[in-house]
């Protein structure tokens, strides 16, 4: 753990809640191997105290002893309103190897459970292992899953289900949430053990700078900018951007009722309770920016400090307008670099090479285009970096016949067409490229749903397929074609809810 203060407002030591007989649902190797685990693919940790340490029933594996796993406070605003302190109320952190923070995620009761159970369900705990896993296989920052654990323990949510523990790993699992805990109770010592902790573990060209808070946040919020248009670019819908679940490390982090865009529609809400559509797939930049102003009103005693610091004796009014105004500056640069980052993203999606001065409207022209048209956003993608530079239109009814609009796409074709040619891109290339950005194989809800339902009997052989699909994202993988098409109609909009 990086993080280390003393004090109940801050950590609490706490010890996990067994659970009866557990079992295996789920094993990353991939993800084993950042802790020094060195497994087969497809296969377990051989020691078997792996299973009851990561079940939460033991603290002692491989010679090491967990001796004082902790929970953290937070605070934070959940949809647009302060909500006061939350915390681990069900995350409870082992410790860490190799630099990697493990958090056992439904182990039990926590200071900090309020009225939770400090469960999570089967269902919910599957969901986030198999997203962590292919976001990192998509190269999109996020915290990583390790394993999940069964039981068959009973757990009440809007039905009976069952319990499991998902084990998570990340260098660290700090919030915008813990900052905004200790700037609301005034803990201001605290806020600067933690900023400096975050530059001296993870920003440490921050440290050599004469306002070291002031270039976290902004790295911070960069890093944030940047993880934005990477969801963007790939259609993740994050579902539930509260500031308590918005990484420091610019991670993507809490998995809960998030889902990828099938059909392309700007303003999709994949959180059923969301009505209001505060999180759709259109907002997520601007939240995450709205998140940044919450983490600058938290970081502004430190801002003032660093100000006192060069200007001797400021009065208090001239101090605090001053460091208002620095961080304004600063939270000011997110759009920039989020849209240079975006436009990034889609010129790669398109397999441009060159910069040109219409780019971002002939971006735009192809989303309101699949907008209108209901076009799934993954396989449009792919499927584009076959089209030839010089070739008719008609020639490609694969995308042409997915337009109820054909003239619109017809017009649009003509002018990527004519921006490739200008470029003179070679047909073969750009295929290659852009079968590297475009994946072929995202996490569609449907493909989760088929995984959890046999799981939840018993058979944990489709989970372990799709997991296995899912680490290689941009492959061809001919023999799961299946795997890369849209939901069949009836299950198009599968509704995830909070509940987990
Ligand atoms: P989430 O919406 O999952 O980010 O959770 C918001 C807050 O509620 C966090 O502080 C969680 O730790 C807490 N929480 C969610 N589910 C439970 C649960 N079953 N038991 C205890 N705390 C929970
Ligand atoms: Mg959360």
């Amino acid at each position: 753990m990086t993080f280390i203060l003393s004090g109940a407002a801050v950590c609490q030591i706490v010890t996990p809640t067994p659970v009866p007989d557990p079992y295996w649902v789920a094993f990353s190797t991939n993800a084993a191997k950042l802790i020094g685990l060195n497994i087969a693919p497809n296969q377990l940790p051989a020691d078997p105290a792996w299973l009851q340490v990561l079940a939460g029933n033991a603290l002692q594996v491989a010679g090491r002893q967990f001796i004082e796993p902790t929970a953290t406070a937070y605070s934070g605003h959940q949809f647009g309103m302060w909500a006061g302190q939350l915390g681990d109320g069900r995350a409870i952190l082992l410790g860490d190897i190799q630099g990697q923070e493990i958090q056992l995620k439904g182990a039990g009761k926590t200071p900090y459970s309020r009225m939770g159970d400090g469960r999570a369900v089967l269902r919910s705990s599957i969901r986030e292992y198999l997203c962590s896993e292919a976001m990192d296989a998509l190269g999109i920052p996020t915290t990583r899953a390790l394993a999940v654990v069964g039981s068959k323990q009973k757990v009440i949510r809007e039905t009976i289900e069952t319990a499991a523990v998902c084990t998570r790993l990340a260098p660290s699992f700090l919030r915008v949430g813990h900052f905004e805990h200790f700037a609301s109770l005034q803990m201001h010592a605290e806020l600067q053990i933690l900023a400096d902790d975050l530059i001296s573990n993870f920003y440490p060209t921050c440290g050599d700078s004469t306002a070291p808070y002031l270039e976290l946040f902004k790295a911070i919020s960069a890093r944030t900018a940047h993880l934005a248009a990477q969801w963007q670019a790939v259609g993740f819908c994050h579902g539930v951007l509260n500031t308590d679940n918005t990484s420091l490390l610019g991670l993507t982090m809490d998995y809960g009722p998030f889902g990828f865009l099938d059909q392309f529609q700007i303003n999709h809400i994949c959180n059923h309770s969301d009505s209001g559509g505060r999180y759709s797939y259109q907002r997520q930049p601007q939240i995450l920016h709205w998140n940044m102003a919450c983490l600058a009103s938290a970081m502004l005693p430190l801002i003032e400090q660093e100000i006192k610091q060069v200007n001797a004796s400021p009065s208090e009014n001239d101090l605090s307008n001053a460091a208002q105004t620095t961080l304004r500056n600063a939270l000011a640069l997110y759009p920039d670099i989020y849209q240079k980052a975006w436009e990034a993203h889609f010129r790669a999606k398109l397999g441009l090479l060159e910069t040109h001065s219409d780019d971002v409207a002939l971006i735009e022209a192809l989303l309101q285009l699949m907008h209108h048209n209901q076009i799934d956003f993954t396989t449009f993608f792919r499927h584009l970096a076959s089209i030839s530079a010089l070739a008719s239109t008609h020639q490609n009814t694969v995308l042409r016949d997915q337009f109820l609009n054909r003239d619109g796409f017809d017009a649009w074709l003509l002018r990527f067409r004519t921006r490739l040619q200008q470029e003179h891109s070679n047909d073969a290339e750009r295929k290659q490229r852009m079968n590297q950005v475009n994946p072929k194989f995202i996490l569609r809800n449907h493909l989760a749903q088929a995984a959890i339902e046999a799981a939840q009997l018993d058979d944990f052989s489709e989970l372990a397929r799709l997991a296995t699909i899912l680490r290689k994202p941009y492959d061809e993988q001919l023999e799961y074609e299946a795997y890369a098409q849209p939901p069949p109609a009836e299950l198009n909009s599968i509704a995830v809810s909070c509940s987990s």
